[in-house]
């Protein structure tokens, strides 16, 4: 019962990312039993309005027959088999030929691993090893930026651009660098969009040179920011980005994590900011979550160069190509193509579920700015909507309305003073209402408690 599973929680489950003090002085945590479409079920039997997609993965939604099928055949027909002694097994094969037409030319072979996190330290491995190999071992140091996020290992860490992670462990690692981030809304309406894009890029030049390019490995960044507050880059920074690292000769790197598989209504960010990567990280919509798998797209100047020079390269997870990984990432893939959701989230969901939350915000006095692409977005809250002033206190008020949110069976996520949503693309017009509908209710909440309504 539900009881006894706070209980058993509390003496023993290490949650992630998580204040167990903060956990335990709400009781434990939610059970979550069930979930179809866009709704979760607790064990209360209460249903939740999953605007976050679970973690920014669940793209075709959950609950998926196939998808639970596909994972049943292959386990029955071959539950396990890996590629480490020159073997392989079909599922793993079709997903990285599919991988290989759905990602812009160039990326032809995929590396896999189990998260996002593996799939970025894998990126740096391979990366230094390129540079080594082409006679240029100095050439280590990495560029992440402010509010990058690129997972929890040692080297994901480094590359993130969060100080409270780094502050515990120790990180980064020794050859990781930080830029700001094209986060136009801090510029405070003092210059346009476009002009701080450029500023943004200017930054990461600059960088490089004071590094010195003959010491920079690659730049990494995530075509919409994520987790760092649903960054989205105004149109002038990635064409700069894609100069810039021609021009000096650095690795470029999309972090597609969340960005992937149609949440910004392409198949990929890059396709939507014309990235031209090296390198591109897949993980959480590849499978909608069903089960854990990431991918490294490889570009062909560094498969060629660790293929043909490189020998072994001595890098792999048991899991790598998990054939019920691939078997349930290829029936996920077919599910987004067999409806059309990438150009659904494009064309029809992603614009419907942002003019509802214009609709019903509009005017609002705590909201500074909505923004979204595709089906990914975030609401800025502040004081002064004018002036774009923040609240006192630094970055919580998002937290607050978040705790609104989801007193009020909906999820949303809070970072710093947005709240930031990113719901299936299989979402529909009733339930971007209903989720606009308890976003409004969440914010007149959070500006009551702020004494503003
Ligand atoms: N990269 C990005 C852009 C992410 O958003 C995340 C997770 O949220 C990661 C990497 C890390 O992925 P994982 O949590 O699967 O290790």
């Amino acid at each position: 019962d539900t009881a006894a599973l706070k209980r058993l929680s509390g003496a023993h489950h290490w949650h992630p990312f998580t204040d167990h003090q903060e956990l335990a002085a709400l009781g434990g945590p939610r059970i979550i039993t069930h979930a179809d479409g866009v709704w979760l079920t607790d064990s209360t039997g209460a249903r939740i309005l999953d605007a976050m997609a679970g973690l920014w993965c669940v793209n075709v939604g959950y609950g998926r027959r196939e998808l639970a099928d596909a994972a049943y055949q292959q386990l029955t027909d071959l539950s396990f088999y890996h590629g480490f002694f020159k073997t392989t097994t079909e599922p793993t094969v079709r997903l990285a030929a599919k991988l290989a037409e759905l990602t812009p030319p160039g990326l032809s072979r995929a590396f896999f691993a189990n998260s996002g996190s593996e799939a970025n330290d894998t990126i740096v491995r391979m990366a230094r090893h390129y540079w080594a190999l082409k006679g240029k071992p100095e050439k280590r140091v990495f560029i992440g930026r402010e509010h990058g996020y690129h997972g929890t290992t040692m080297a994901a860490t480094s590359l993130n651009g969060m100080k409270v992670m780094h502050e515990q462990g120790g990180l980064p690692l020794p050859g990781f660098a930080h830029v700001m981030a094209p986060y136009p809304f801090e510029a405070q309406g003092q210059m346009s969009a476009e002009a701080f894009g450029r500023l943004a890029a200017r930054a990461v030049e600059e960088k490089i040179l004071a590094i010195g390019p003959e010491n920079v490995a690659a730049f990494i960044g995530e075509p919409v920011q994520g987790a760092g507050g649903v960054i989205i880059p105004p149109d002038s920074y990635w064409p700069e980005i894609n100069r810039i690292c021609r021009e000096h000769d650095i690795l470029l790197i999309a972090d597609e994590v969340i960005c992937g598989f149609g949440r910004l209504g392409h198949w990929f960010g890059s396709q939507r900011y014309g990235i031209r990567p090296d390198f591109m990280t897949l993980a959480k919509g590849i499978t909608s979550g069903y089960v854990p798998l990431s991918a490294v797209m490889v570009g062909d100047r560094v498969a060629e160069t660790l293929i043909h020079e490189g020998g072994e390269f001595y890098h792999g997870f048991t899991y790598s190509g998990h054939p019920v990984a691939c078997a349930v990432a290829l029936a996920n893939l077919e599910v987004i193509e067999r409806e059309g959701l990438v150009d659904r989230a494009r064309t029809e969901i992603g614009p419907y579920l942002r003019e509802k939350l214009e609709e019903v915000l509009d005017g609002h006095p705590i909201v500074g700015e909505i923004r979204a692409e595709g089906m990914i977005g975030a609401i800025e809250i502040v004081k002064d909507r004018r002036t774009r002033e923040r609240f006192a206190g630094g970055g919580k008020v998002g937290l607050m309305a978040r705790d609104h949110c989801f007193n009020n069976n909906l999820i949303m996520r809070g970072i710093r003073d947005s709240l930031v949503f990113a719901p299936a693309l299989s979402m529909t017009k009733e339930e971007a209402d209903e989720a606009a509908r308890l976003a409004r209710l969440a914010l007149d909440l959070t500006a009551k408690d702020l004494g503003v309504l």
